[in-house]
């Protein structure tokens, strides 16, 4: 579904990304794990469009998406839940629903999606009026995997879904991502700093270091191996 290789990415002389190759299969949920700083989320922002790879090639369902705007590369499927969720905090729950499908000419069909969004957060039903600066961080969190949901996707990018939530809303939110892999087999591409969680929920796991891919395989070996439960799982 989404085969990444040999990607370099730059900001200015700093190099980000130094040759990532991943893939991920339809239907799969796959965790890139790694410290602060390993390139986590420039590999999202590389691949929803916001960055653009010096070298490599991404292809979605084997089109070749380098260089095409984020928001093409939307249209084809993939949405991407950026970090720090930017939700826009003047806007009640239903208009940042709405501008989630903005590209939705179809009304019907937008009020569809968000009935759905409605049923798989039954928690943003209750708050459709409220702005969505004054939900919590958990519900900010659902509202932004909700507004990326408006597109129905094929591929989801998720950035530290987890970040900043207590242990109950770290639980939701996996459940989420369990459910919509399972029921509507959406795949998905999970970046984490809860890698212990990450590594529960994903078949397969990428351990990324300084911009490069250090591990690689099914998410319960990486779980198992030493190196990764000394880093990354606060084993000593
Ligand atoms: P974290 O878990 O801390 O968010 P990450 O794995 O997501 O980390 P990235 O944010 O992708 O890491 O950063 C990778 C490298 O690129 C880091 O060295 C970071 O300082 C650098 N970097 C990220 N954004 C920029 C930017 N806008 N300008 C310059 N350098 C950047």
């Amino acid at each position: 579904m989404l085969e990444v290789q040999g990607v370099h990415t730059y900001y200015g002389q700093i190099h980000a990304l130094k040759g990532i190759d991943l893939t991920v299969g339809e239907g799969e949920v796959v965790a890139l794990i790694g410290g602060n700083g390993a390139g986590k989320t420039t590999t999202l922002r590389t691949l929803s469009g916001m960055l653009r790879p010096k070298v490599g090639n991404v292809t979605l369902a084997g089109k070749n998406i380098v260089g095409m705007p984020a928001h093409d590369i939307t249209a084809l499927g993939m949405s991407h839940v950026p970090e720090g969720r930017r939700i826009f905090g003047q806007l009640t729950v239903r208009e940042n629903l709405d501008i989630g499908a903005y590209r939705v000419t179809d009304r019907k069909l937008t009020a569809s999606r968000m009935e759905e969004v409605f049923q798989l957060f039954p928690r943003l039903k209750e708050r459709e009026s409220q702005l969505g600066g004054t939900l919590s961080g958990g519900e900010q969190q659902m509202l932004a995997i909700g507004r990326a949901l408006m597109v129905d996707p094929k591929v989801l990018l998720l950035d530290e879904p987890s970040m900043g939530l207590s242990p109950k809303f770290v639980e939701t939110i996996f459940d989420i991502v369990q459910r919509l892999n399972k029921e509507r087999g959406t795949t998905i591409l999970l970046v984490e700093q809860n890698a212990s969680m990450a590594l529960s929920v994903a078949q397969r796991a990428y351990v990324l270091q300084t911009g490069e891919i250090r591990l690689s395989g099914d998410a319960a070996d990486i779980a198992r191996d030493e190196s990764v439960r000394k880093a990354y799982l606060g084993e000593e």
